[in-house]
């Protein structure tokens, strides 16, 4: 008897305020995920994504989203294979050497984190040579770098598409023409959790004249009957001589927004 009174005692000093701190420390982390709202259902513009090569997760908690991508392409391009269906000659592309063709190269499966409602505190981010964000292809955005320099070096490296290969994955730079041509088609998801349509908006069906340095506004769009944030690729022309399908729009030369 005493010695259960003795374990009670124990119980009530150690135990319990141990279960009253972590209910404590629980609405804590309930007060800081008010502020990182998660979402219930993923945006339906995932279903402009090439299912071929991406699969894309919600987290349990609403506030992440996953993407894997295998890196794959789903149209035409010179940097296939040739015994691939997909290849195409482009005689007027210099296609790059270190890299032999799609699925040739190491680690182009890829897969990143990013936030299911993008962080638009007005801070911007830079951003960073290698991937930027996953077009609806299932490749890889990159920002109007080219190693060190712009792009003018290696725009003659360009297929139709604006992107290619090596060293490493198949990458766009340019307005992907398979899937967006001069009009408001989803073009992909970036790294900050933002969407990137094509050079027109879907609200107005023009070129929208009230981007930010980004190309990013608030409106409508294909896949929203709210207002969201996205960006657009920037209907402004870009000199690379050397692109054999002239003329070249950036994709995105950022800074990211959503960060
Ligand atoms: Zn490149
Ligand atoms: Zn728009």
């Amino acid at each position: 008897m005493k010695n259960n009174l003795l374990k009670k005692i124990v119980f009530a000093l150690f135990f319990v305020p141990i279960i009253y701190s972590c209910s404590s420390s629980d609405s804590e982390t309930e007060v800081v995920d008010e502020e990182e709202i998660g979402i219930t259902e993923l945006s339906s513009a995932f279903e402009a994504f090439n299912s071929d090569a991406v699969t894309v997760t919600l987290s349990d908690d609403g506030t992440e989203i996953d993407i894997e991508t295998t890196g794959f392409p789903n149209h035409k391009s010179i940097y296939w294979e040739t015994t691939n269906a997909l290849y195409e000659d482009e005689p007027n592309v210099k296609k790059t050497t270190q890299d032999t063709y799609i699925g040739g190269g190491r680690g182009e499966a890829s897969s990143f984190t990013v936030d299911a409602t993008p962080n638009l505190t007005g801070n911007t981010v830079a951003t960073e040579l290698g991937t930027i964000g996953i077009a609806v292809s299932g490749s890889a955005i990159f920002n109007d770098q080219e190693g060190s320099g712009d792009l003018d070096g290696a725009a003659a490296s360009l297929d139709w598409a604006g992107a290619h290969k090596g060293p490493g994955v198949y990458h766009y730079h340019l307005e992907p023409r398979p899937f967006s041509n001069d009009d408001d088609k989803l073009v992909g998801i970036l790294l900050d959790g933002v969407f990137i349509y094509g050079r027109k908006c879907s609200t107005t069906g023009t070129y929208p004249a009230d981007l930010d340095a980004s190309g990013g506004h608030t409106t409508t769009t294909i896949y929203d009957t709210t207002p969201i944030y996205h960006y657009h690729i920037i209907n402004e022309v870009y000199p690379a001589a050397n692109y054999a399908y002239e003329p070249a729009y950036v994709l995105f030369a950022g800074p990211f927004q959503g960060y």
